[in-house]
């Protein structure tokens, strides 16, 4: 049985009102999903069902780290992630469209698997630029060793590569 079943919230059977669901995402769970956006990591997901007559609401409370490469060193840290999302569900057949967050539900399911909105959520409270976060003076904490070799191949290669700004450069000084 894939661990993805642990996720079905089986809303059915579950009295209007609210209920809450809690999850420890780790490394695990990240293997069931392609892609390699995050491959590990430890988040604590609470999932909070609101049931109304016709309509479901779920609110997803993350927090935690994921494991992930820093842009600027290329090592890999712990990213904090914090957010809090929400969709909604609509029993029957599908009426219309209201952007991304609704999701409709065929009336003969009884069960809602809430694990790939879990994993895109994750995703999505990643920031875009992936960084060491600064230590408590304000240094960054990425791999100094890394940085100064990542700095003399740039250099390096920007020398190799411009002849025409140096060239540039000493018609410039010529002047
Ligand atoms: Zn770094």
């Amino acid at each position: 049985m894939s661990i993805r079943s642990k996720y079905n919230i089986a809303f059915k059977g579950l009295s209007i009102g609210k209920h809450v669901f809690d999850y420890e995402i780790d490394r695990k769970f990240f293997a069931e999903f392609d892609g390699g956006v995050v491959e590990d990591g430890n988040v604590n997901v609470c999932v909070t069902l609101e049931k109304q007559s016709s309509l479901m609401v779920f609110w997803f409370d993350l927090k935690g780290t994921v494991y992930v490469q820093c842009d600027r060193c290329l090592e890999m840290y712990d990213q904090p992630v914090e957010s809090r999302e929400r969709i909604f569900v609509r029993l029957g057949e599908k009426e219309f469209t209201d952007g991304d967050d609704l999701i409709w539900v065929s009336a003969n399911d009884y069960q809602l698997n809430v694990s790939q909105l879990i994993y895109e959520f994750i995703c999505l409270a990643i920031p875009i630029k992936k960084v060491h976060p600064d230590d408590e003076n304000g240094n960054s904490t990425c791999d100094p060793e890394m940085i100064e070799k990542l700095n003399n191949y740039i250099v390096r290669d920007d020398n190799e590569s411009n002849p025409v700004w140096n060239d540039l450069m000493k018609f410039l000084d010529n002047e």
